[in-house]
């Protein structure tokens, strides 16, 4: 008995292993092969591009954002302000367990470009000290409010500066459709493309956007998986405006 008992145990084994070898190989070869720096020619071709939103996060708007996402199996990267997080900490959460990326647009939306020494650390570091009390993710790439950041700035930043390459201005009005235009107008493969969660009017234009760019062939990922995908390493300190394919 004992024996056949030996027999099983390997041949179950050996069945696991066999399971475990076939997952790795059909796991999405091409998130695997973002993650290690390959060559440009073994990372798979787009159109890809990155959602991006500023601002949030706030109830009502973000909410509505997160469940059209998660509908289409999208992930977004959501630059939050400090301030917007305290009574909104279930919409961080939410956000990470549901695969977006989260970044840091400062704790009261304070330009940049006029903040120094001290300052900056109250803005930027408080921020990322709230998010890493909420959240698993530890590192926050950061988005200049305005897009503006001084180099003396972006040497404190520790982080990548993420700024953008497709800007509807969507504060502007509440225009759905003009908004929509400007996006599908100016999108390429590797855009990354602001937004705000906070309007009602964005979250519409965001969630059209995607039914038309998925219908076009475009798939949405995170500024980090943008990264990843066109095997480029994130610089602490460096802006970046879009992610096109390399070479
Ligand atoms: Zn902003």
């Amino acid at each position: 008995m004992a024996r056949y008992r030996r027999l099983l145990r390997a041949g179950a084994l050996a069945a696991l292993g066999l399971a475990l070898a076939l997952t790795w190989l059909w796991f999405p070869g091409w998130y695997r092969r973002g993650r290690t720096a390959l060559g440009p020619a073994q990372l798979p071709a787009g159109p890809f591009a990155a959602l991006t939103f500023d601002d949030g996060p706030r109830a009502g708007t973000t909410d509505l954002l997160l469940d059209g996402l998660a509908r289409r199996g999208v992930h977004a990267t959501f630059f939050v302000i400090g301030e917007n997080v305290e009574g909104n900490e279930e919409l961080l959460v939410r956000m990470e367990r549901e695969g977006h990326q989260i970044g840091l647009h400062t704790f009261h939306h304070k330009s940049l470009a006029e903040v120094n020494g001290r300052d900056f650390y109250a803005e930027v570091d408080r921020l990322r000290e709230t998010l890493q009390g909420l959240v698993d993710q530890r590192d926050f790439m950061l988005r200049p409010p305005y897009g503006m950041i001084t180099p003396s700035n972006r040497a404190r930043a520790g982080a990548p500066i993420i700024l953008w390459s497709v800007d509807p201005e969507d504060w502007s009005d509440r225009d759905t459709q003009r908004q929509t235009q400007v996006i599908l107008d100016g999108v390429e493969d590797g855009s990354i493309i602001l937004l705000h969660d906070i309007y009602p009017a964005s979250v519409d234009t965001a969630l059209t956007v995607v039914d038309e760019l998925m219908a076009r062939g475009y798939k949405f990922v995170t500024v980090e998986e943008l990264f990843a995908l066109r095997g480029v390493e994130p610089q602490d300190g460096k802006e970046y405006r879009k992610l096109p394919p390399q070479g």
